[in-house]
């Protein structure tokens, strides 16, 4: 596992999330200038917002703390901005809970299959092409043809999991 907390993984605790906000944006902005796609400011606020935590953020969310910061950001420019980074793989949805988080590997196009702690909300993404591989498989062997394929997969993250294991210990 990585300790600076990107790449797969639950990030460390008390990692250097400075340096993972730092190289996800450099990660963006070499998509995006590969792509010849702007990233304009509001997208890029919007992204940074995205990576404030290793936690998915509500659309609502954002424009709450958009708003706060100037005056005007309506419901369709913060949608705008999220279908931008989701269209270039810089961010991804997880309809479970209808939220939003940044990609940890934007530069390699790729299915997402996440944890996803019911007690700290904190995200992993696996990123394991063997999984993706084998549900396309499964689904070509039914006839299904796959539109979208996201795998989101919930319970207790292991800093969770020990601190209720203290927890019962204690009680
Ligand atoms: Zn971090
Ligand atoms: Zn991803
Ligand atoms: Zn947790």
């Amino acid at each position: 596992m990585d300790s600076t907390g990107t790449g797969t993984g639950f990030a460390a605790r008390g990692h250097d999330h400075g340096q993972c906000v730092a190289d996800a944006l450099a990660m963006a902005e070499a998509v995006c200038a590969r792509r010849n796609a702007r990233l304009t400011r509001l997208r890029r606020r919007v992204f940074e917002m995205l990576w404030a935590a290793h936690k998915p953020t509500r659309a609502y969310d954002l424009l709450d703390r958009l708003r706060s910061e100037h005056d005007g950001a309506a419901p369709p420019t913060v949608y705008r901005a999220l279908d931008f980074l989701l269209e270039h793989g810089l961010i991804h949805k997880l309809e479970s809970l209808n939220a939003y988080i940044g990609c940890v590997q934007p530069d390699a196009p790729h299915r997402g299959q996440f944890l996803i702690c019911e007690d700290c909300q904190s995200v992993a993404e696996l990123d394991d092409p063997d999984i993706a591989r084998r549900v396309l498989a499964k689904a070509h062997d039914l006839g299904f043809a796959v539109r979208h394929q996201t795998i989101e997969v919930s319970g207790t993250c292991a800093d969770c999991s020990e601190a209720r294991d203290e927890r019962g210990r204690d009680a």
